[in-house]
């Protein structure tokens, strides 16, 4: 299986050629970064698609990157918060396409202090 690096342009390319209909697998909508335990995350029906983790970087930035959404700075737990994958968390993501929605689906490990917590969040074109 081919992993293929996925830079801002043909991330945004490959969520255009998607349709962004409503989720009605269990994963949950995921607008926002959502905590998802592995023993939830539904592999089977899960496509591996890409990842936006480039190899070439050992230590990827923990830098953020945010918009102002109607007057307001966008933040990590945002919906509306863009996704750029030169950016935390999008910069250490995979991709998975949904087989029972369509959609696809980021997805990292976050690693605190006393946990590793699986995080997922829909990709989608976010307006500007
Ligand atoms: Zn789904």
């Amino acid at each position: 299986m081919s992993t293929e690096l996925l830079t801002d342009a043909t991330l945004k390319k490959a969520l255009q050629a998607i349709s962004n209909k409503a989720c009605t697998c269990a994963v949950g909508v995921c607008a926002a970064w959502e905590s998802l335990p592995e023993e939830r995350w539904p592999k089977a029906q899960m496509t591996h698609i890409g990842t936006l983790r480039d190899p070439d970087i050992d230590e990827p930035t923990f830098e953020q990157h945010h918009t102002i959404v109607d007057g307001k700075l966008t933040h990590y737990d945002s919906p509306d918060a863009p996704i750029s994958t030169q950016h935390f968390p999008y910069n250490r993501c995979d991709m998975h396409k949904c087989k029972a929605c369509d959609r696809v689906l980021l997805k990292y490990t976050e690693y605190g202090g006393y946990f590793v917590d699986q995080r997922v969040r829909w990709a989608r074109i976010i307006p500007a």
